[in-house]
């Protein structure tokens, strides 16, 4: 599927925004991941597949959660200014998140890690 933007994908499949689910202007974090990886997953809002992405649109009718299957996610996805770049700002998302389930489901995770700096590293969690 061709990249375009979110006004696009909207217009293109017709999403009628007041029928997207309100949502909180602000969600936390934990919110969105709720969200994603809650049973049943919600349905894409363009195709009704189960959703693998979530955003918080600001409509008419107030903010709302827009669901995405991957396909339809990837399809209007840009990289994000709060998205981390560098690859310690993605183990550092990746170890919040890591932490965050193992604190959650009171086991241990560990991580086995290579990068070219510092090579393989083992870290354990909860
Ligand atoms: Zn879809």
């Amino acid at each position: 599927m061709d990249h375009m933007s979110l006004d696009e994908l909207l217009k293109r499949y017709d999403v009628d925004l007041s029928t997207l689910p309100a949502a909180p202007a602000n969600p936390a974090d934990h919110e969105v991941r709720t969200r994603i990886t809650t049973k049943p997953l919600q349905p894409c809002a363009v195709c009704g597949q189960d959703s693998a992405t979530v955003r918080v649109l600001i409509t008419d009718h107030g903010p709302r959660w827009l669901d995405l299957c991957w396909d339809h996610g990837w399809t209007v996805a840009e990289p994000s200014p709060q998205m981390p770049t560098t690859t310690e700002g993605i183990l550092a998302d990746l170890r919040e998140v890591i932490t965050e389930l193992a604190a959650k489901t009171g086991t241990k995770a560990s991580l086995k890690l290579w990068t070219d700096k510092a090579g393989w590293q083992d870290e354990h969690h909860g």
